[in-house]
């Protein structure tokens, strides 16, 4: 049924942040000016968060979509290449390891690499997991190309992402977006007014008196949630419970002589700090549970682990992880912060701003609001949060740690029923539960089970089918592709040195 039959021709995007440029770069690159005016509001006095600096691979198929030039986007934006998260003391005390991007070796005769490798395992074989990972490997030396150097068909590749200045990122979409035709608008939104009867956002009034029509709305207002929580009353799903995390203290700090093509997060007393490296500073910040550490101690502990000397002062954010329930409510769709906010423990909002943006495009309304459509937008996006919800419990539950008041709640708090049979699926023959059209995949859970001690009893099966040596023979070479491709690749700072310095 059609909730209300009206002309949707203009586009009103709310807030200039990472997902407000991103969403009128987007729909500037796929609208071409055909389907209606695209503007944009955003009060500079307001400002952005600006701390969303790490990214994961599939952010190659937006820029690929936008035509945007690799080399000049790392330029412009003072980029780093990032090949996956190492991850410090985060199951115990004293220990590491590594979320590579791309997978481990390549399936054999339908069987997933990893149950050869437990298999030879089993029989005492000793190599890692990682060493079957051309991102591990690469990680490991230092090294980056983005093709892999004498590259052959069925040989290994690298998979990749990059950290950024999140204030130069934006800057760079809105250069795009306002040459592909969005309107730009400066101020302050003081009202949001909506039609009598069915509630549809109508306009909104600015401080300085302009009008701002339109028919249909973006949020990407950020944690206030301006359109779809405080207009609409969208209801925002808590889950904090799970991911306790509520505050961050972020801070950027001079950078040493080398770049890890890698982001850093390192497991503290009540919660973690990340470092991501840029080419003109490390980017630094200690996402806490108020619960379990002060604001002061939380700077202090930051401050104390720095690779170098900090550039400003600590700056504190506050949030809920959660999500609403309905990111699209009447002629509203909240994108980025308004929509939710996981914690950004595997770097998954700005990504999550991309894939609501193309699924967005992909159930763009005409002439009306179908509630099918609607629902099916809020179907998948839910979806897609509750995949990512659950692997980012999983890092914060499977943890040996005992140290603290906060690592003692998540490993013995209650967890969704999803993950629970994801763990046991695993624990039982190392096989990972999959879903359609989820973002982290076989490879990313296996790095996270592995590197957090949830250990398989066996392993498949069919993978006893090959003989001993044919195992032994195909996971050596294997290794051996991966060791020369990464040794053959530069440093990463040698690679940034020669083709990314603006
Ligand atoms: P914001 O940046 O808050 O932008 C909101 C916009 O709305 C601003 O332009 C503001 O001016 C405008 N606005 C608000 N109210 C009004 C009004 N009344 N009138 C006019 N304009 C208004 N993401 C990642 O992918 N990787 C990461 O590593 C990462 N790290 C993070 C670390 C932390 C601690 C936090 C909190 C977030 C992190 N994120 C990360 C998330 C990332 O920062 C956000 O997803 C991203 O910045 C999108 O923010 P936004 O555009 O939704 O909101």
């Amino acid at each position: 049924m059609a909730q209300a039959m009206r002309n949707t021709r203009k586009i009103v995007i709310v807030g200039g942040g990472t997902a407000g440029w991103m969403a009128a770069a987007v729909l500037a690159r796929v609208l071409k000016g055909r389907y209606g005016a695209i503007e944009l509001v955003e009060s500079e006095e307001i400002g952005i968060v600006g701390v969303g600096e790490a990214t994961i691979p599939p952010i190659q198929f937006l820029n690929h979509m936008l035509g945007i030039d690799e080399i000049d986007f790392v330029r412009k934006t003072q980029a780093t290449f990032k090949l996956g998260i190492e991850f410090v003391d985060w199951t115990r005390l004293n220990h590491r390891y590594f979320h590579p991007f791309g997978p481990h070796g390549h399936t054999i005769d339908a069987v997933s690499f990893h149950h050869y490798w437990m298999r030879l395992r089993s029989q005492g074989d000793t190599s890692d997991i990682g060493d079957y990972s051309p991102s591990t490997v690469a990680a490991r030396m230092g090294k980056f190309q983005p093709t892999a150097p004498d590259a052959r068909p069925g040989g290994p590749t690298i998979a990749y992402a990059y950290h950024f200045d999140a204030a130069l990122y934006a800057q760079y979409l809105r250069t795009f977006a306002e040459h592909h035709g969005v309107k730009r608008t400066e101020g302050r939104i003081v009202e949001v007014a909506q039609r009598a009867g069915d509630g549809f956002i109508e306009s909104l009034l600015l401080d300085n008196g302009t009008r701002v029509a339109g028919d249909l709305f973006v949020d990407c207002s950020g944690f206030r949630g301006l359109l779809i929580g405080q207009t609409l009353k969208a209801e925002y799903e808590d889950w904090s419970h799970w991911l306790p995390c509520d505050r961050a203290m972020a801070v950027p700090c001079e950078g040493g002589a080398e770049i890890t093509p890698y982001t850093r997060s390192t497991a503290r007393a009540a919660g973690w700090q990340w470092r991501i490296p840029l080419q003109h500073r490390i980017g630094n910040g200690y996402v806490y549970c108020s619960r379990f550490i002060s604001d002061d101690e939380a700077a202090a502990t930051l401050l104390a682990n720095l690779d170098g000397k900090p550039l400003a002062d600590p700056r504190p954010l506050r949030f809920t992880t959660g999500r609403r329930k309905n990111s699209w409510t009447k002629n509203c769709v909240a994108l980025g912060l308004a929509s939710g906010f996981m914690e950004p423990l595997e770097s998954t909002s700005i990504h999550l701003v991309q894939s609501g943006l193309f699924r967005m495009v992909s159930l763009l309304p005409r002439d009306g609001f179908e509630q099918a459509t609607v629902d099916e937008y809020n179907r998948l996006t839910n979806i897609e949060y509750e995949q990512i919800r659950d692997f980012l419990i999983l890092h914060y539950h499977a943890v040996e740690r005992d140290d603290s008041p906060l690592w003692n709640y998540c490993r013995t708090m209650a967890i969704p029923e999803a993950l629970r049979h994801k763990m046991d699926l695993f624990r039982a023959r190392g096989r990972v539960a999959r879903f359609d059209d989820q973002l982290f995949v076989e490879p990313s859970w296996l790095a996270v089970f592995l590197g957090q001690g949830v250990w398989p009893q066996s392993y498949d099966p069919v993978a006893d089918v090959l003989s001993d040596a044919e195992v032994t023979a195909r996971l050596a070479r294997i290794r051996e592709a991966i060791r020369r491709m990464a040794e053959g690749m530069p440093t990463h700072r040698d690679f940034i040195n020669r083709h990314c310095r603006a």
